[in-house]
């Protein structure tokens, strides 16, 4: 989920969910403290970050859980929302694990996908002028995933298994 890389940078937070959007460092409030929050820090689902402040500084009940405590320690090292801050940024997470302006999808792929040696014979498959279908059948062929007769034939289909265009033998990845 992109949600994970983005974070609201702190200013006015007149636009910013309390509950929904990531202003603090552990993410989403409402995934830490699961339904029962609204109710135990007495803030309603639909508030907005600069609706839990009152002139300036956070307007917070005494702790009556872990979450509400580990809350409070973390809102009271931050300043609180004010109008004089400007409007509300976005940051984006990049390659060093910190928070920029700027949105990077290179970047945001690399932290998001699986990372898996690089073959030997990937120059193959993908290159400036590949056509998108023969890379596709071309990378099939090189993990022998393609439905050739054989293959049909061990899952139990009914085909003759010889090869289409000679008919000498087996229709497999090495004929
Ligand atoms: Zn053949």
């Amino acid at each position: 989920m992109l949600v994970r890389f983005i974070r609201s940078d702190i200013g006015d937070e007149q636009d910013a969910s309390f509950w929904f959007n990531s202003w603090i460092e552990f993410g989403p409030i409402i995934s830490y403290f699961g339904h029962s929050g609204p109710r135990q820090l007495r803030i309603p689902l639909d508030a907005k970050v600069i609706q839990a402040t009152s002139i300036g500084e956070w307007r917070l009940l005494a702790a009556r859980s872990d979450q509400a405590q580990n809350l409070q320690i973390i809102l009271t090292s931050m300043t609180s929302p004010q109008v004089s801050k400007g409007t509300d940024v976005f940051i984006w997470q990049n390659a060093a694990r910190t928070y920029a302006p700027s949105f990077s999808s290179k970047a945001t792929w690399e932290q998001q996908r699986a990372h898996v040696p690089i073959v030997f014979w990937h120059k193959l498959i993908w290159f400036k002028e590949a056509i998108p279908r023969c890379s596709f059948i071309t990378w099939l062929v090189m993990l022998k995933r393609l439905p050739t007769e054989h293959r049909l034939r061990s899952w139990g289909l009914n085909v003759a298994g010889q090869c289409v265009l000679c008919s000498s033998g087996l229709e497999t990845h090495d004929h």
